[in-house]
């Protein structure tokens, strides 16, 4: 059994450490940032793959992980939900890339204008605040540590015989690749108005995803952007945008606001680089999707350590 540092505590790396855990490895997670302060803490988060590449390994994962997040939404400790969905679209448009991913796809048929299109699927819903601290406390139970630290490079040499690069973003100065950008996204939280379902129009995009005590209202994809500040014009073109697509959110009380920056890539990067005196296996650049992607990235992950 290897000695693991895994580099960051959002989604990719807490699911990392808790599946090495499981497989009777030591881990010790260090990070910046601590989990709910994250990008993976804005993420809306519904599972569904968006803006991750190349499209036939995120399939593979994005299936992965729909089966173990289902599993989990079994414990109502863990803050996933499985919900019935919509996503519209405002022409005809062929079956998603990732169709096979999802256990079953209907087509429905009658859509009020302006959309012409429309697909619905049951798909787990994440409950981040819930989810992020649930993921830590597996980590704690299974012997894991978790660390606040920054670093400047990745760990090498005694202590590091394994290191996992989940670094989302920070990858751009740990493994020194400049392929990744960010894609900047910006949330409005609003308060339930007896929602169940989510919906989806990818144009804008435009997405409603309900929770426990509030909605998350999206949202935004800004390429490039590294400007975290909040726009507040863009709150409420966001919430025009919604309450069109659900006209129950034209009176919600707005809760607050967040923003992320996507960690974007031509494609995810999920390698071993075998160093000098260590092994380290990167996993980041999930784009869109690093929920939707983290159980299925985990598992490949561990099998890359055992191996
Ligand atoms: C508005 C918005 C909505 C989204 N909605 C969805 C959704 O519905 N479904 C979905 O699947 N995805 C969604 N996403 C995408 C998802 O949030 C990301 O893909 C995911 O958070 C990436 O996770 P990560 O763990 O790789 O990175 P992060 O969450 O960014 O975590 C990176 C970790 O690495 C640490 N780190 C970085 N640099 C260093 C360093 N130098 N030293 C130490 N630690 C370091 C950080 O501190 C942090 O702990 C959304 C994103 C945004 C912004």
């Amino acid at each position: 059994m290897a000695r693991v540092i895994v580099v960051g505590a959002g989604v990719v790396g807490l699911s990392c450490a808790v599946r090495l855990l499981e497989r009777g490895h030591r881990v010790d997670v260090i990070a910046r940032d601590l989990p709910l302060e994250t990008t993976s803490a804005a993420a809306a988060a519904l599972w569904y793959p968006y803006r991750a590449y190349p499209f036939e390994r995120v399939t593979a994962w994005s299936k992965a992980t729909y089966h173990e997040l289902a599993r989990l939404a079994g414990d109502a400790a863990s803050g996933v939900v499985m919900r019935q969905g919509t996503e519209v679209h405002r022409s005809r448009t062929p079956d998603p890339w990732w169709s096979s991913a999802v256990p079953a796809l209907t087509r429905v048929s009658t859509m009020p204008a302006p959309y012409v299109d429309a697909w619905s699927f049951e798909a787990p819903v994440v409950e981040m605040p819930v989810y992020l601290p649930w993921l830590v406390s597996r980590i704690a139970e299974l012997g894991g540590t978790l660390t606040r630290m920054a670093l400047n490079a990745l760990p090498d040499g005694p202590g590091a015989e394994v290191v996992v690069d989940a670094a989302g973003l920070g990858a751009r100065l740990l493994a020194g690749d400049g392929s990744l950008s960010p894609v900047r996204g910006q949330v409005v939280y609003v308060d339930q108005v007896g929602l169940d379902r989510w919906w989806l129009d990818e144009s804008g995009p435009t997405y409603v995803v309900p929770r426990s005590s509030d909605i998350v209202v999206g949202g935004s994809a800004d390429e490039g952007e590294w400007d975290r500040t909040r726009d507040p014009d863009l709150d409420r073109q966001i919430l025009a945008r919604a309450a069109e697509l659900v006209p129950e959110l034209r009176h919600a009380r707005v809760r607050g606001h967040k923003v992320g920056l996507r960690p974007t890539r031509p494609s995810v990067r999920l390698e071993l680089e075998q160093r000098r005196k260590t092994r380290v296996v990167h996993c980041y650049g999930h784009g869109g999707a690093g929920v939707t992607l983290s159980w299925g990235c985990a598992d490949e992950v561990a099998g890359l350590v055992d191996g």
